[in-house]
């Protein structure tokens, strides 16, 4: 894929995406996002909100609550970034169960966010 004009890379992953010549689109590419300076891709930002989940996790927690603390953050990030996809969609993209998709949306709603 030929990429002219802007083209932005993953600070995380080094992904490169941009736009293809004579796109009228600019701007950063569906999903990603530029914080301090840094621009991120869809993927790394999941995966961030997964990260620093962990930094906020109480004393004492099992390890073997880690990743399911992680697929869940996983799953709120999306829904705050598009809460109307459907809960297969979300599930798929985070890598979870749609059951686990649905507590988290229960979740999010209970916190007044969603
Ligand atoms: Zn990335």
């Amino acid at each position: 894929m030929k990429v002219s004009g802007e083209t932005f890379t993953c600070e995380r992953c080094k992904v490169t995406a941009g736009w293809i010549a004579g796109s009228e689109r600019s701007g950063l590419p569906h999903g990603w996002a530029k914080k301090r300076r840094k621009v991120h891709c869809l993927a790394c930002r999941r995966d961030l909100a997964a990260e620093a989940v962990l930094e906020s996790v109480p004393d004492g927690t099992p390890a073997s609550e880690l990743p399911k603390l992680k697929a869940s953050a996983r799953v709120e990030f999306e829904l705050d970034r598009d809460a109307d996809r459907p809960d297969g969609e979300i599930a798929k993209a985070c890598g979870t169960s749609i059951a686990a998709v649905r507590k988290a949306r229960e979740k999010f709603a209970t916190a007044g966010r969603g």
